[in-house]
């Protein structure tokens, strides 16, 4: 099941939220930020302890991580990297898929049954929302139909983000 709200993430009371994160883990802007304030310093710890793949590198684009939600009401954050959209030619869209993709199979791995994703790539990282959103859905779905015991909401942060998703799911012009 899915389910598009308008809202903060770090509100919801669920079994795992997304991060939008950076690929050194350590906390960032927008989401990130928003997230690592209302976790509190016991997450930026967590992060630290996350091994480098390569320096300066804890989560690679596309990948995932998880760490406890600390002070949050969810259970778990699951930090993903979304790509830096250029141009739409660079792998953006195959790296989008990726962060859904393994976001929902940690999710999974750790026992997860809701999952709530920001826009991830949309603010600072300039995807284009319509874009992002499509992939969003279309992984999500596929992952749903092997899994239909979980629920994922897709946590907007404006009302025109929530009308672009609610637009793909209802399948509408
Ligand atoms: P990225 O670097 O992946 O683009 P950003 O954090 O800049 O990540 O933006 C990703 C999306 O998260 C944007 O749509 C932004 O509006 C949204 N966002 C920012 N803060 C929050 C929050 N507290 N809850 C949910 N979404 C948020």
């Amino acid at each position: 099941m899915t389910q598009v709200i308008k809202g903060d993430i770090t509100t919801l009371k669920v079994d795992a939220i997304v991060n939008a994160a950076n690929q050194v883990m350590l906390g960032g802007g927008g989401v990130d930020g928003a997230i690592h304030r209302a976790a509190g310093r016991e997450l930026f710890e967590a992060c630290l302890k996350v091994p480098e793949v390569r320096p300066g590198v804890r989560c690679p684009t596309g990948e995932a991580r998880i760490t406890p939600g600390f002070k949050l009401p969810a259970k778990y954050v699951i930090h993903t990297v979304g790509p830096v959209y250029r141009d739409g030619t660079k792998g953006e869209a195959e790296k989008l898929a990726n962060c859904y993709r393994n976001s929902l199979a940690l999710a999974c791995e750790n026992g997860c049954h809701t999952v709530a994703f920001p826009c991830i790539s949309t603010g600072v990282y300039g995807y284009p929302i319509e874009e992002a959103s499509e992939i969003a859905v279309k992984e999500t779905k596929a992952f749903l139909d092997a899994h239909p015991e979980m629920e994922v909401i897709f946590c907007c942060f404006s009302e025109k983000d929530k009308a672009v998703y609610e637009k793909i799911l209802n399948g509408k012009e």
